[in-house]
């Protein structure tokens, strides 16, 4: 077997592992990359970018569908299944191809296979043209996670998908059940929902996306409903079977029976780090007890040649969290004094309205001792929302009462994901409500929200009347 040798090996190369790869060669390292499937990992290939490629094409599907209200007369929109599947596949290739360009530009050396550990500083490289030996004094475990599989519902990619499956777009069902109110599940249902699905979730939780403010879930709530979907809490799902042309699924609402009819099934229960076959007790790596490996604040496991990073390491499975410990895994390795020391890491829920947020909540800020005050400044009055057809949702910030720190911001609405970017860099920066509310901000944008949502909690909104004791009837803001 022939032996390669490197400054350091990444092995996975989704949004933590490629992102660590390129850091490590900017900072002068040889790196080897090892991926046995696809560059871009879940994230490009089977995640983010090609579930917004969908998201993006069912918003197009429901804004022909409402343009009449605005004078836009179109045939009611039809979906061509495989043509869309091929834009989404396009959309992903382009930037699988970013990514091997981006590799190959800095330098690093992308091997193809699956990686396993023989030894704290070698692993076997098995599955690519030829088996290798990779020998370097620091790796970096980037493999991610992958969907959990409940009992009664094995993923067969022809009746139950997983949401690998799901983001393929294999066709648009008459009835979804989807298993799981978080993010997955509530990402894909409602494109489905949207491209005429009849959607039914099942959350075994009291409300779906569990630790979301519950105002923001009503509202996704409401939409799913607008959309035909109807959501079971409580829910818990216990099998399937085929009956006719048709599957049923059952499940105990409140310990009552529920059966529901429907074409396919989604499970969407959550994930689990991908930490089998890499031979972790050869290196004498240490996996904690719900199986994720465990880092310190600088992503190094228990043994020193070996970091971890992005879902394999725990924590909120996000790509864009992922990268950022690439990152500083890749420093560390490179002997700078970097380690995890983020104010904020804003998540972004792609439901409708879309959902984002970071920092602290109300009851959080309250728990981390604070005595929280609030703004909010709904879509409702805000000119550019309204010209966008678009109202639905609000801007809310939590504020410390005493200093007027800003503590938290949780936006509901229009371009939610992309707001949050402002409120996390105030965060990051340690600004004040008053830095926000004394930002002038374009207008007409969505962005005044946020503004009008930190002069609110200052008691100085001018387009809502500040009577925080009483509910806000908002004015409109023109
Ligand atoms: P999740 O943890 O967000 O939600 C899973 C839900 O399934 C939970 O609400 C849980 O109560 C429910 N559940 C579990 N067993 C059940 C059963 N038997 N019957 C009914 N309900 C059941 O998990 P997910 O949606 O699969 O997402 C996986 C991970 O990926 C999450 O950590 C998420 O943060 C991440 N992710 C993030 C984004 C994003 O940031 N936009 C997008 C996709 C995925």
């Amino acid at each position: 077997m022939a032996t390669k040798t490197f400054d350091a090996v990444v092995i996975g190369a989704g949004p933590g592992g490629y992102v660590a790869a390129i850091r490590l060669a900017q900072l002068g390292k040889k790196v080897g990359l090892v991926e046995k499937e696809s560059l871009g990992g879940v994230c490009l290939n089977w995640g983010c970018i090609p579930s917004k490629a969908l998201i993006a094409a069912a918003n197009l599907v429901e804004d022909v569908r409402g343009a009449a209200e605005r004078g836009i007369l179109a045939e009611s929109p039809r979906v061509d299944v495989a043509k869309l599947r091929e834009f989404k596949n396009g959309v992903v290739k382009k930037l699988v191809g970013g990514v091997g360009q981006l590799e190959k530009g800095n330098g690093v050396e992308v091997v193809k296979g699956t990686a396993r550990f023989t030894g704290p500083t070698s692993i076997e490289v098995s599955g690519g043209a030829e088996p290798l030996r990779l020998e370097a004094p620091a790796f970096i475990l980037a493999t991610g996670a992958k969907s959990i599989e409940i009992p009664g519902f094995a993923f067969d990619g022809k009746d139950v998908w997983s949401a690998r499956e799901a983001v393929d777009l294999p066709e648009v069902p008459k009835r979804l059940v989807v298993i799981g109110g978080g993010i997955i599940g509530l990402e894909l249902g409602t494109v489905y929902a949207k491209l005429g699905s009849q959607v039914t979730f099942l959350e075994a939780l009291p409300q779906i996306l569990t630790g979301i403010d519950p105002e923001a879930v009503r509202l996704v709530q409401k939409g799913l409903r607008q959309r035909g979907a109807t959501v079971h809490v409580g829910a818990k799902a216990k099998g399937y079977e085929r009956k006719g042309g048709a599957l049923v699924v059952s499940a105990e609402v409140d310990g009552k029976p529920l059966a529901v009819e429907c074409d396919k099934i989604l499970v969407a229960v959550g994930m689990r780090p991908t930490v089998e076959g890499l031979g972790l007790e050869a290196a004498g790596v240490k996996v904690g007890p719900k199986g994720f490996v465990e880092v310190d604040a600088q992503y190094r496991t228990n043994v020193p040649s070996i970091f971890a990073i992005g879902d394999i390491s725990g924590g909120p499975l996000l790509a864009h969290k992922a990268s950022k410990e690439g990152e500083i895994a890749a420093e560390v390795i490179a002997g700078h004094k970097s380690a995890r020391d983020w104010v904020a890491m804003p998540g972004a829920i792609f439901c409708d309205p879309e959902v984002s947020a970071v920092g602290l909540s109300e009851e959080g800020a309250r728990k981390a001792g604070y005595e929280p005050i609030t703004g909010k400044f709904a879509f409702a009055a805000l000119g550019r929302a309204i010209a966008m057809d678009h109202t639905e949702g609000f801007v809310k910030v939590v504020g410390d009462k005493a200093s007027k720190l800003l503590l938290g911001v949780t936006i509901c609405g229009p371009e939610a994901s992309d707001l949050i970017a402002e409120a996390a860099l105030a965060l990051e920066m340690g600004a004040y409500l008053e830095d926000v509310a004394l930002t002038v901000h374009a207008h007409p944008t969505l962005s005044e929200a946020f503004m009008e949502a930190c002069k609110a909690a200052l008691g100085e909104a001018i387009h809502a009347l500040n009577r925080p004791e009483r509910p806000r009837k908002d004015a409109v803001k023109a």
